[in-house]
Formats: C-alpha cells, sequence, structure tokens
C-alpha cells in the first residue's frame, strides 16, 4: 500500500479486529467503524444485572489447533487468556442411560485411540470412527447425512454433537466437506491440537479488550456507534462511505474491508450474493451458587434437552447450537427445560431453578449445508479497492472464531501485497 493511504475496516467483529490487528502491525493507518457501542459482535462478554456476573453472549470452545486464533492472540498479548485443557478429553454424559465417557485422543498424528474402548464411546466400533476417511475425498459438496455413514450409537454418541456444535446446523444437513477440514486440522493432527481451549475470564477479555488496546498503542482508530450506512462507487473503486448525515470521500489509494455479517454486507454491496438463512444457538447462565468441582471445564450431554454445560466459578452456562425450533419458546420454559438436565449433569437435582439468563442468538452462523455455503463468497469483489471478512465468507472453514479471524488475516493480506 502507499504511504498515507488508509484502511477503513466496516466492523469490529473478530473478522474487522483482526484484518486491523495485522495491519497495524505493518505500520498502516487503519480506521474501523462500528455500528454498535462495543466491539467484539458475536464474541462477547456484559455484565449480566440478574446473576451480577459478567457472562459471555454464548459458551465458546477453542481448539489448540486454531493456528489463525494463536497467531491472533499472540499479537494482541493474549494468549495466556485461554486456559488449555490437557490432556485433551471431551467428556460426555447420556442423560437417557446415565453412562459417561470420555473422548481423549493419543499425542502422535496415528490415531490409535480409536483402537482403545476407554479412549471412545461406548458402543462405537473403530469403522464409525474411520467414517471419516470418506469425508477427506467428496466428489461434490454433500450433506453429512448422505457422506457419512455411521451406526445409530455413533451418531447419537459422537458425529451427531461433533457435527452440530462445529456447524450449527442440523448433523443430516450439514455440509460434510466443511466439517471434514476441521477435522483435518485438528482431530486427525493428534491430542496437542484438539486440546481445548475457554476463556475462564470471559471471551472480553481474551479477544476483544487486548486487541482494542494493541490497536490505540499502534496509532489505530476504533470508533463506535458509527454504522457505515452506505457506499459510493466511482467507476471500479470505492469512492466514498456514507455515515448518518455524511459521505466521506476515499482518498485514491484507501481500502474498504467489508467485516459485518451477510445481511449487513448486502445492504453496502447490493449485488453481492450472500448466504441468507442464519442459524440460531441458545445459551443459558445459571448462577448456581458456589464453585464446583468441574469448574473450568465442560460436559457433552447426550439424550436431553441442553447439548453442552460449561462451568465457571458459580455459573453453569448451556448451550444449543442449530437451536432454531426452540428459539421462540419463552425464556421461561427453555430456562426450565435447561436446568432439568443442568442439574442432574451437575448432581443438583435437590435445588429449584437458581437466578437465571437466557441469551437468544437468533443469527448466530450462517446456515452451514451445502445450498447455503454456494453463495459464501470470497475475498475479492468486484470492486477494486473493497475486500470481504467475515466468519460467513469462503475460507474453507466453518463460522468459527478461527474462520473468521483467517478471514480478516486474509483481507489484511490481500489490501497489503495488491497495491
Ligand atoms: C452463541 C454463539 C456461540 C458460538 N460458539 C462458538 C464456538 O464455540 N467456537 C467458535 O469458534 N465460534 C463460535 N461462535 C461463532 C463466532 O462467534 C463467530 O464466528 C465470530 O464471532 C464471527 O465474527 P465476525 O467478525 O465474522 O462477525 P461479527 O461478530 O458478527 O462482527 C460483525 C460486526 O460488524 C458490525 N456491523 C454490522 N453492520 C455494520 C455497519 N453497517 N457498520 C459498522 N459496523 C457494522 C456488527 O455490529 C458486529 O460488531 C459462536 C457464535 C455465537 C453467536
Amino acid at each position: 500500500m502507499s504511504g498515507g493511504a488508509t484502511v477503513h475496516v466496516v466492523g469490529a467483529g473478530l473478522a474487522g479486529l483482526s484484518c486491523a490487528v495485522r495491519l497495524v502491525g505493518r505500520g498502516v493507518k487503519v480506521v474501523v467503524y462500528e455500528a454498535s457501542s462495543r466491539a467484539g459482535g458475536r464474541c462477547r462478554s456484559f455484565h449480566d444485572r440478574v446473576l451480577d456476573r459478567l457472562i459471555d453472549n454464548g459458551n465458546h470452545i477453542l481448539l489448540a489447533g486454531n493456528r489463525a486464533v494463536n497467531e491472533y492472540l499472540a499479537a494482541i498479548g493474549a494468549t495466556d487468556a485461554l486456559t488449555t485443557i490437557r490432556p485433551a478429553c471431551f467428556p460426555f454424559l447420556d442423560l437417557e442411560s446415565g453412562e459417561r465417557w470420555e473422548i481423549r485422543p493419543n499425542t502422535g498424528r496415528l490415531p490409535w485411540w480409536l483402537l482403545v474402548p476407554a479412549r471412545r464411546p461406548p458402543g462405537l466400533g473403530l469403522r464409525d470412527l474411520m467414517a471419516v476417511r470418506a469425508l477427506a475425498t467428496l466428489p461434490h459438496r454433500w450433506p453429512l447425512g448422505v457422506a457419512l455413514h455411521c451406526s445409530p450409537a455413533a451418531l447419537r454418541r459422537f458425529w451427531e454433537p461433533l457435527a452440530v456444535a462445529v456447524l450449527n446446523t442440523p448433523f443430516a444437513e450439514g455440509d460434510a466437506r466443511l466439517l471434514w477440514e476441521v477435522m483435518r486440522e485438528t482431530f486427525l493432527r493428534g491430542e496437542e491440537a484438539c486440546r481445548p481451549r475457554l476463556a475462564p475470564h470471559g471471551l472480553g477479555a481474551a479477544f476483544v479488550a487486548p486487541a482494542e488496546a494493541h490497536l490505540r498503542a499502534r496509532g489505530g482508530e476504533i470508533r463506535f456507534a458509527t454504522p457505515v450506512r452506505g457506499i459510493e462507487f466511482s467507476g471500479s473503486r470505492a469512492s466514498g462511505l456514507g455515515f448518518d448525515g455524511e459521505v466521506a470521500a476515499l482518498g485514491p489509494a484507501d481500502q474498504v474491508i467489508l467485516a459485518v455479517p451477510p445481511r449487513n454486507a448486502r445492504r453496502l454491496l447490493p449485488e453481492l450474493q450472500v448466504p441468507m438463512r442464519m442459524r440460531a444457538i441458545i445459551n443459558g447462565h445459571f448462577l448456581i451458587g458456589e464453585p464446583r468441582p468441574e469448574g473450568g471445564r465442560f460436559l457433552g450431554l447426550i439424550g436431553g434437552f441442553a447439548q453442552w454445560v460449561f462451568v465457571r466459578g458459580d455459573v453453569a452456562s448451556v448451550t444449543i447450537s442449530a437451536g432454531d425450533a426452540i428459539a421462540d419458546l419463552p425464556n421461561q420454559e427453555i430456562a426450565a427445560r435447561m436446568w432439568n438436565d443442568v442439574s442432574r449433569a451437575l448432581g443438583i437435582t435437590d435445588r429449584a431453578l437458581p437466578p437465571h439468563r437466557i441469551v437468544k442468538e437468533k443469527t448466530a452462523t450462517i446456515d452451514q449445508t451445502p445450498a447455503s455455503v454456494v453463495f459464501r463468497p470470497p475475498a475479492a469483489t468486484r470492486w477494486c479497492n473493497v475486500t470481504m471478512a467475515g466468519d460467513w465468507t469462503d475460507t474453507g472453514l466453518p463460522a468459527t472464531v478461527e474462520g473468521a479471524i483467517r478471514s480478516g488475516f486474509l483481507a489484511a493480506d490481500r489490501v497489503t501485497t495488491s497495491n
């Protein structure tokens, strides 16, 4: 990029922040515009008045093999803001049968853990887990229900919970290739790459506040409550950004990164094709009274209403992915049904429903079916100084933190190498 040019980053979610972080690291002048009053987008913390606790909009789980996440945290000085569960362990409870088990991959690339019953869900054969190989060579984008053949036990105890958590889409409809990419970058690289990573002091303290401080310390600017309402074009370039009541002209070498969700992007670039269907994730946070022995950990739940429970301090938080069918239920009903599962999982069924907060993220991610993901756009647009970023763009990965950050890095690379 030529000196004196500015990169205008629209959206201060993790895609926009990671893009800005990489750019200021290269000495580029950056201004970030954020519509809301805070950064973080779909990955944020807030103080909840009912619980009087700092909670996250939703539980986020990262894996140690998420290389863009690692690079981002290192850049903003927040590597220690995530705790890593080592050795990698994914504990489960079947609420119907009462069985508990753990998935414990081994070190090294040869996955001998599949041969050890104590390291894999009960009732699963080796063939059930090796079904993943079929995903490696798919000729087309296929839904998992067509691409992956396994026993009912394997579906219930391994593939379904994994795929729904990763793709936020019902198992049978989920895009097989996207799940394969995650398996390839984590589970198939051995124990170290699939160590779960959690944010014990909240997502804001890990991903957002250090990035804001990092940007400001390097001359980057973040303007909150500043939605970009429109983009003006001239020839093949964007020539101005429209804000409430004014249009700011872009310099001849200025660049624009659009790091906003799909519908917002489409409002700014109407010719853009985007995946329009979104999927919900429902979270419930329960004040359980005292810190628990499983603090800082999580548990997968099978056969219930809740799918995952995370314990942080004296708050137990429940996640239900692909939760569209329940998103319109009254909060009280959702809370009661979640608590029924959580209290059983934690062995505190004698407790009445405690103070709680239900957070419905109705547009948590794009629908990740083959029919939707074909509309993910690449980073490049037909405008020579407009680049796309965001978890929903065509990163090759599912819409996750890793995908969002990778898209931000890619956008930064594109604008710093194209001029
Ligand atoms: C409940 C929940 C649980 C999740 N769990 C996980 C998990 O366990 N693991 C995982 O890896 N991922 C998880 N995710 C996904 C992850 O949070 C997202 O992939 C990631 O945060 C998306 O970042 P983004 O920057 O692409 O988009 P966003 O976070 O949506 O950021 C876009 C930003 O643009 C702003 N904006 C929009 N329009 C404009 C405009 N016109 N002008 C200026 N600003 C604008 C928005 O306010 C927002 O801040 C979860 C998501 C949710 C909601």
